[in-house]
């Protein structure tokens, strides 16, 4: 649920008083992140899913845990609770059981038949393709919300992970933890078209290359220009 009522911008993030500056030459770091990630991967979401309910479910299983432990129980739970209205008349222990692998498999259970229940109280069993609307569901914050929008309804929407905050500080997009004002500097930097699949990108390569402890600098396609590459190309001949 959204904490404050402020004003949002154009890209649905909260208005800041004193917004942090982006540090200089943020803007062309972040054209030619966008440019180079695009052409190594593809903008893909790794949760398994076949519509935005399944999509929605699976994203609030997948925190804590890894998006293969999420797919690994996805199949029984939508094989059993295929809709929404199926899923908010759940008996919770068995839910739990199915669940289980992907941890706090007791809060997860509660909410995912919470946000049943939501959808079809007052969307109709069917999850809904606006911010605030999805920010009503028990559950459901930006991060999650933005991944329902961009993937689920092909919405334009920068999702800010554990990866998306480490990678943008990396790579001088932002200079800031706040997963608000990424969102809110990074849609200032790039067109809305690129959101979605800028923020998928970052998150593949944050668990590909550059990961939390030891990042593969040396491996990466944007190591002559990130501020934090521990490598650096030959300098250009005259
Ligand atoms: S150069 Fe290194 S620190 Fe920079 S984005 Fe690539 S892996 Fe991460």
């Amino acid at each position: 649920m959204a904490k404050t009522s402020a004003p949002r911008s154009a890209s649905g993030a909260r208005a800041r008083a004193r917004p942090a500056a982006a540090p200089r030459g943020a803007r062309r770091r972040a054209e030619l992140t966008v440019e180079r990630l695009a052409r190594v991967y593809p903008a893909a979401c790794e949760l398994d899913h076949r519509n935005p309910f399944e999509l929605t479910i699976a994203t609030i299983l997948s925190a804590q845990t890894t998006d293969r432990s999420v797919n690994q129980v996805t199949p029984e739970l939508f094989a059993r609770y295929p809709t929404a209205a199926d899923l908010a008349v759940a008996d919770p222990a068995e839910v739990e059981r199915i669940i289980r692998p992907t941890g706090f498999y007791r809060a997860k259970a509660r909410t995912i038949i919470a946000v049943a229940g939501a959808l079809v109280e007052r969307f109709g069993g069917e999850v809904p393709p606006r911010m605030d609307d999805l920010l009503t569901l028990p559950g459901v914050g930006r991060k999650t919300a933005n991944v329902i929008l961009g993937v689920g309804f092909d919405v334009p929407g920068f999702a800010v992970d554990t990866h998306v905050i480490r990678l943008s500080n990396r790579l001088g997009l932002v200079a800031t933890t706040d997963p608000e004002e990424i969102e809110a500097q990074v849609t200032r930097m790039v067109p809305a078209r690129e959101w979605t699949g800028l923020s998928l990108r970052l998150i593949l390569h944050g668990r590909r290359i550059c990961v939390a402890r030891r990042p593969r600098c040396e491996e990466c396609v944007l190591n002559d220009f990130c501020p934090s590459s521990s490598v650096r190309p030959a300098p250009a001949r005259s």
